[in-house]
């Protein structure tokens, strides 16, 4: 029996593909990050799969029972509150833990921020980085630093209380006027766009209050 990862909406209800409502409806077992959000979610597509908590608190813990149940020949679903589990999201240890026990694992292609985000931004999607959340406090210095020179486009996962006191530190190693894009309430109804420079971007949200979900692009490129 195979652990099956399942991306569901990052906003819209509607992008959620037939395959993952077939998973879900199909599995034994469906852990959720947070049981409450993903039953509205499962409500939705008349899905009445068991649901399980599985959330960074107690994902240590639940490695062993979920293993016993593929053991068990259970169909087994991951599911996060939004967007693909792993990133940035609970997923990373039981898909580790599956492929040491030997279990398949098969993900799902489907919702995930940073795609959308990359692609909207009109900045080379060739190479990039994805670095999620930067590290709060310690070794958040180094990491900036390690992507200064950075060539390739950096993707990055933003909260709407750091945003602008990010952008702000963003100028000292990356210039004010290096090309960012930041995007937000990504499929949802008050989905925006900013593009300019850092900067610019500071500006911008000096006047418009940051509110809901936000990913940052920075290219390496610099505003003319
Ligand atoms: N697993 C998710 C994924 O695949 O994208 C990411 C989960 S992470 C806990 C949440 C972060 O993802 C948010 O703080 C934001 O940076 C980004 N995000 C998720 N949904 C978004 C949306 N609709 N618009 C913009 N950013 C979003």
């Amino acid at each position: 029996m195979a652990l099956y990862i399942v991306p569901t909406p990052i906003g819209n209800l509607t992008d959620i593909t037939y395959r993952a409502v077939e998973v879900l409806s199909d599995c034994d077992i469906i852990y959720a990050e947070d049981t409450r959000i993903s039953k509205k979610l499962l409500d939705h597509y008349s899905i009445v799969t068991r649901i399980e908590s599985f959330h960074k608190y107690n994902e240590h813990r639940k490695l062993k029972s979920i293993i016993k149940k593929l053991e068990l020949k259970n169909k087994i679903a991951i599911i996060s509150d939004a967007g693909t589990p792993g990133i940035s999201d609970p997923g990373f240890l039981i898909v580790r833990e599956s492929v040491k026990n030997g279990f398949d694992v098969i993900c799902l292609p489907g919702p995930t921020a940073l795609i959308p985000a990359i692609i909207q931004s009109g900045f080379p999607t060739d190479r990039f980085v994805f670095e999620g959340f930067l590290p709060l406090r310690k070794g958040r210095k180094k990491r900036l630093e390690s992507l200064a020179n950075e060539s390739r486009t950096i993707v990055l996962y933003e909260s709407p209380h750091r945003i602008l006191k990010s952008l702000k530190q963003f100028t000292e190693f990356f210039g004010g006027n290096r090309k960012i894009s930041v995007v937000r309430e990504l499929t949802k109804k008050f989905e925006n766009q900013f593009r300019g420079s850092i900067n610019d971007a500071i500006k911008f949200y000096e006047k418009n209050k940051p509110k809901g979900e936000f990913v940052i692009c920075i290219s390496f490129l610099k505003v003319d």
